[in-house]
């Protein structure tokens, strides 16, 4: 039913990771089918609150560069904190394109789907607040290069119709994050069509869903790992 991405990613990751020359092959092949990755802010009420937000009304979309794109293969590196502040996590579900979608269906965005997996949206807490307040944009708190942490993509069929899709996220084993479809303000396939009517997505684009609530700060030397049914991902802080 999915069609085949335009690369395989999975066969790229498979790759033991080791040194330097191979880490930037294995995050090239993760970003080379990315077009554009939309984020979706606020999608879970608890978050929402967390961070004394407002719920939205219609999804909070903002975007990262596929030049943000790292795999979670590999260490995550932090942005220097004595110049950035803290770097926060936020665990989400991920979703590939494998067609292009403009102001689409239910049943198109359901059928485009070509990917599932589990990602980190890295964010400079103290750098978007500053700028949130100053009403500017986030790019500077969301686009950093290593701020879109992606894990391995997952054929879609095996999360059925995305209402009961359950997900984990661990620091040094202690659960921080444990997230829900069921609990998303806006669905997996009403937000593809949400946002395929404000602007075209194209196959390879990534859609990172929105965290749910327990988000903060990532510290070195932290291990981190992202856990999505049956399927596990580890990786640490330098
Ligand atoms: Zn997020």
């Amino acid at each position: 039913m999915s069609q085949s991405l335009p690369i395989s990613i999975v066969d790229a990751i498979a790759v033991s990771v080791n040194d330097d020359a191979s880490i930037a092959t294995v995050n090239d092949s993760v970003r080379a089918s990315i077009g554009k990755v939309i984020c979706v802010g606020r999608n879970y009420a608890e978050h929402a609150r967390e961070l004394g937000n407002e719920i939205p009304k219609s999804p909070i979309l903002f975007m990262k560069p596929a030049s943000s794109v790292v795999s979670v293969h590999n260490e995550i590196v932090r942005p220097n904190p004595a110049i950035y502040g803290d770097t926060h996590y936020e665990a989400e579900l991920c979703i590939q394109l494998a067609a292009d979608l403009s102001a689409a269906t239910l049943e198109q965005a359901q059928k485009a789907i070509g990917g599932v997996t589990l990602g980190l949206d890295l964010t400079l807490r103290e750098l978007q607040s500053k700028l949130k307040d100053k009403g500017h944009p986030w790019e500077r708190a969301k686009c950093f290069d290593g701020a879109c942490v992606l894990a391995d993509w997952i054929d879609p069929q095996a999360f059925g119709d995305f209402k009961n899709v359950e997900y984990q996220f661990y620091i040094n084993n202690e659960l921080k994050q444990n997230g829900a479809s069921a609990l998303m303000l806006f669905p997996v396939h009403e937000l593809l069509v949400d946002i395929s009517h404000a602007f075209s997505l194209q196959a390879g684009d990534v859609i990172m869903t929105g965290t749910p609530s327990g988000v903060g700060i990532l510290q070195a030397g932290a291990a981190l790992t992202l856990k999505l049914g049956t399927y596990e991902w580890q990786s640490q802080v330098r």
